[in-house]
């Protein structure tokens, strides 16, 4: 079990380490393999080849792992270079000097460009695209002086020679892996280009193309190449510049170091002839990857653009809102999709504006002339709510909103606005006024029914009660003069004996409707019960109310033969501090005495 335990911890340590050393091996095999190729395939000058893609590599290795593995992976490359440059035939103390001008090269590049972000560069962004061509620059320049200074024959040739190289090494190769690395772990190439094939293709038409220019030295067609890459980085983008080039310059190099390429047409030193190599190269760079920069841009611009527009869109809908333009000088309205969508239409052109105002409701169209025509003349905003006529027929409640533009951005005057579809709320609105108005009407209809005597239709007890309390507060609280009548059909019960119930209560309709007619304006009939009625006299003292109740007792006796009728009548003056029991109570007994003394009379209580 122990030895089991400890082999279990020795295998995860081992596995561990070999995580951490594997990537670093396969950094130092790259640098050495780049290295040997280099300098195989192109014969530079002094033992450095036309470009140097090792301090690209390595430079590309210290972005890509974790900073505190940079040890590691330099590590590796030193013993690479060292070999790489033992093998070239450079003396040990050359050899050293050169590898640590490329070690030192790489880190400075690293160091600078991981200072200001961690994060990979990105050469989509033309800012850090800049950043990156000015850390190479100076990493370059640094190596090229610490190598001259241990070069065999240390010469300003040397120097710039070296500097070139280097800085097409890197310029070239580290953008190609980066690239390439991005596009594994996120997958952009499979979104971006249709498909593998597509960049395979497109990679196989750049090495022909490079592959027809530098194998003939007879035509200057190095502007092929060129357009080559053009069409990669606008197929490809970042990924068609940077592979692109790297395919140029590794056809050219090994072109070169055969002595073959248009560059043969110049009549110049070896030398001068892979300076220009190398300047074209850079050239090419130059070109190829700010292009695809801004392409990403361009690309980046449109997504977020047409995103924008889609979300506009999907709210627009949402919210059964459209938006429109209307240029004053041409007359022509522009329509979101939504404004064509509320009108019912399917195309989406441009309309004048008679066609636009021709789509409402003939008579909404006046308003609508004139609330638009007022916002022009005086240049300012307008609001109406108006109604448009699909071409199915079909109404739609619109509400429009406008502002004046005073036309900088799109070059002459006009309006912008929003029209909106409140249909919906317009049924709903009117179907909740109209139901409220319902609802009144109900609630009165109850109310009066629940106040009124259904016989005769004046004010019933309650009504009646609720009546002269309010008029007992009134004259409490102001000293207003009120007075109160009863009054009872005399011998009624004779009536509905003699001539039926339904004759009594014709004549308890008739009876109410004389006592009504006689009454003021201010006064009030009920029905207290039975054949029992009440009068309330408000502002007016027992003289007033005593004549009226006079009247009344007079009409009601002359009111109508086949049954005629008399009523006994009990007038009582609101005296301050009573209630209306009280006063209801005095009025009963001056009626009563009224009955005493022989009916067909008024009496006043005491
Ligand atoms: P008095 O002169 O003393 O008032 O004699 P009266 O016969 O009127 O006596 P009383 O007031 O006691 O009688 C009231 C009668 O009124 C009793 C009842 O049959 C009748 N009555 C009450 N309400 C109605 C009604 O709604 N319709 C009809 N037709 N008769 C009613
Ligand atoms: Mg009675
Ligand atoms: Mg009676």
């Amino acid at each position: 079990m122990r030895h089991l335990a400890v082999m279990d911890r020795t295998a995860s340590s081992l596995a561990a380490r070999a995580h951490s050393v594997l990537p670093a091996v396969s950094t130092g095999l790259l640098y050495f393999v780049a290295a040997i190729s280099a300098l195989t395939w192109s014969h530079g000058q002094d033992g450095i080849a036309t470009v140097w893609p090792s301090s690209g590599i390595l430079l590309a290795a210290l972005l890509l792992s974790p900073w505190q593995r940079a040890g590691w992976h330099i590590g590796a490359a030193s013993i690479a270079s060292l070999v790489a440059n033992l093998l070239q035939g450079n003396s040990l103390w050359t050899a050293t000097g050169f590898t640590v001008a490329n070690m030192m090269e790489s880190f400075l590049a690293a160091w600078l460009l991981r200072r200001r972000s961690s994060e990979w560069i990105s050469f989509s962004d033309p800012a850090r695209l800049a950043e990156y061509c000015i850390a190479a620059s100076l990493a370059a320049v640094s190596a090229a002086t610490i190598a001259t200074a241990f070069a065999p024959t240390p010469s300003l040739v040397f120097w710039f020679s070296w500097l070139s190289t280097d800085l097409l090494g890197i310029l070239l190769v580290t953008p190609l892996i980066l690239v390439v690395a991005a596009a594994t772990m996120k997958q952009r190439i499979r979104s971006r280009a249709r498909t593998k094939t597509e960049v395979f293709g497109i990679f196989a038409m750049v090495v022909l193309v490079c592959f027809l220019t530098f194998t003939q030295s007879t035509y200057p067609l190095l502007f092929l190449p060129m357009l080559a890459i053009l069409v990669a980085v606008s197929r490809l983008g970042l990924l068609g510049a940077a592979g692109g080039v790297v395919i140029a310059a590794a056809v050219s190099s090994v072109a070169i170091s055969y002595g073959s390429g248009p560059v043969m047409l110049i009549d110049a030193s070896a030398q001068f002839k892979s300076l220009f190599v190398q300047f074209y190269l850079l050239a090419l760079f130059a070109a190829a990857l700010p292009m695809s920069a801004l392409l990403a841009a361009r690309r980046r611009l449109l997504g977020q653009l047409s995103e924008t527009v889609r979300l506009l869109q999907l709210a627009e809908t949402a919210a059964n809102v459209g938006h429109w333009r209307l240029d004053i000088g041409s007359g022509v309205v522009t329509w979101s999709p939504e404004v064509f969508k509320i009108h019912g239409l399917n195309a989406e052109t441009p309309r004048s504006l008679t066609r636009a105002i021709d789509a409402y409701h003939p008579d909404d169209r006046k308003l609508v002339t004139e609330k638009l025509d007022h916002a022009i003349q005086h240049q300012c905003g307008f609001e109406f709510t108006a109604r448009i006529i699909r071409p199915s027929g079909e109404i739609r409640h619109v509400l429009s909103r406008g502002e004046f533009e005073k036309g900088q951005l799109h070059g002459s005057a006009g309006m912008f606005g929003i029209i909106q579809d409140i249909t919906s709320q317009f049924i709903y609105e009117r179907d909740l006024l109209a139901a409220s108005a319902l609802a009144r009407q109900a609630a009165n209809d109850a109310k009066l029914m629940a106040e009124t005597d259904q016989l005769t239709g004046i004010a019933n007890r309650r009504r009646i009660s609720a009546e002269l309390e309010m008029e007992i507060a009134n004259s409490t609280k102001h000293g207003r003069p009120l007075a109160v009548a009863i009054f009872d059909i005399d011998h009624f019960k004779q009536i509905n004996d003699r001539f039926g119930h339904h004759v009594g209560d014709e004549v308890l309709k008739r009876v109410s409707k004389d006592a009504d007619r006689e009454l003021r304006s201010g006064d009030m009939l009920g029905r207290f019960g039975g054949e029992e009625f009440v009068i309330l006299f408000p502002g007016a003292g027992s003289h007033i109310a005593l004549k009226v109740a006079e009247r009344v007792r007079r009409i009601i006796e002359a009111g109508g033969v086949n049954p005629s009728v008399t009523v006994s009548i009990g007038v009582a003056e609101f005296a301050q501090g009573e209630t209306a029991e009280t006063i209801l109570r005095r009025a009963d007994e001056a009626l009563y005495a009224a009955k005493a003394d022989g009916r067909n009379m008024l009496r006043l209580a005491s």
